[in-house]
């Protein structure tokens, strides 16, 4: 049985707040993070509900939801919490967390969110930047939907948003460097 005060242990919780470096345990629930966020409703549970999962120890149901691929990264939903925890981050040790435990969603979305994510971490350290229309070529090579957006392609490229070519930037071997001292940093955590 368990007693009053008795702290129950939670190793779900424990990960994610080592690795986002945030308490969850501060989220009192009041929700602004859910008006705040730009894709909640595309989420399985918005970020006030994966707080409350996180707090209850559900890992497999968090891994398994796609809120933190789903996640932008846009920090509009920390800015407004009351307790200033750093939700993004939290978001992105889960996702961290399931690919190190090999446990998450396999719906289409999510494998092509991950997709995007990969070739997009490979612009980067290949130029230095993106480079998008290599990047919505590759996209639609790996996702296996050749010809996604290709009729937007002509439009976009006369206006000039999309470039034909890509400026790498001087030094893509120091941008190199610092993916391996993160890759390094990452597995020290
Ligand atoms: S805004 Fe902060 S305290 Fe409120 S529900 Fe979201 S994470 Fe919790
Ligand atoms: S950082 Fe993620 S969870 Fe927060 S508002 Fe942006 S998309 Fe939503």
């Amino acid at each position: 049985m368990i007693k009053l005060g008795q702290q129950i242990e939670n190793k779900f919780l424990e990960a994610v707040n080592n690795k986002s470096g945030n308490n969850v345990l501060d989220c009192y629930q009041c929700g602004k993070c859910v008006g705040t966020c730009p894709v909640s409703d595309f989420m399985d549970y918005p970020p006030r509900e994966i707080m409350q999962m996180i707090k209850l120890g559900l890992k497999d149901e968090t891994y398994m939801a796609n809120s933190m691929w789903f996640c932008l990264t846009c920090a509009a939903c920390s800015g407004r919490c009351p307790r200033e925890i750093n939700i993004p981050y939290v978001m992105e040790s889960i996702r961290h967390l399931a690919i190190e435990e090999n446990e998450y969603s396999d719906s289409g979305k999510v494998k092509q969110i991950m997709k995007f994510h990969e070739i997009f971490i490979d612009m980067v350290k290949r130029y230095g930047r993106n480079y998008e229309l290599r990047m919505m070529a590759e996209f639609n090579i790996r996702t296996r939907n050749l010809f996604k957006d290709m009729h937007l392609a002509p439009k976009a490229l006369l206006k000039g948003k999309i470039p034909l070519g890509v400026k790498k930037v001087k030094s893509t071997k120091a941008i190199q460097r610092m993916f391996k001292m993160a890759e390094k940093l990452e597995k020290t955590q």
